[in-house]
């Protein structure tokens, strides 16, 4: 065996061109111990943003919408008024808490990406202490793109219907 990677840290294999690390083809390298991107085309952070912008365009409107996805909809409502007046007066608002990294995983799972699953742990044992998740695109860029219009999209569209209100007909008093 040629070439070992000194960095067992990395050693996730990408299922594209089978490098151990560092190649093209990486998406996102999550150290989870950490709690932070280590790596790929994806910053996590962008995700946050297009979340925070969307949820500052509810405020604006005063609307009360209800997603979906339990996650969005448990995020928007930790804002409380003062987290609220600061989101829309911010120049780049912040939310409250960041958006699951379980979440970005599957949107970028969604837009093509290929995730290795645990493949760190399970081939090398004994850094079950730390967690590391990494996911591998044939196309990063187009992926992480993708992935942002994915949930742009679900922010947008992916709102369950208000209750229905008894519309007054004619000739009700
Ligand atoms: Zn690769």
């Amino acid at each position: 065996m040629k070439d070992e990677s000194s960095e067992d840290d990395s050693d996730v294999g990408c299922p594209y061109c089978e490098s151990g690390s560092g190649c093209d083809h990486l998406l996102l390298f999550f150290d989870a111990t950490d709690g932070r991107a280590d790596g790929g085309v994806v910053d996590p952070y962008d995700f946050d943003e297009i979340v925070a912008k969307a949820f500052v365009k509810v405020l604006q409107e005063s609307t009360d919408p209800n997603w979906h996805d339990w996650r969005i909809n448990e995020l928007f409502e930790q804002i409380d008024d003062e987290w609220a007046a600061t989101m829309l007066t911010a120049t780049t608002p912040e939310l409250p808490e960041t958006l699951p990294i379980d979440f970005v995983f599957e949107l970028l799972d969604e837009a093509g990406g290929a995730e290795q699953p645990g493949s760190l742990f399970d081939q090398s044992g004994g850094y079950c202490e730390s967690a590391v998740r990494v996911s591998y695109a044939k196309d990063p860029v187009a992926t992480c793109e993708k992935a942002k219009h994915l949930l742009e999209d679900r922010l947008e569209n992916d709102i369950n219907p208000p209750p229905k209100r008894r519309r007054r007909t004619r000739g009700e008093a």
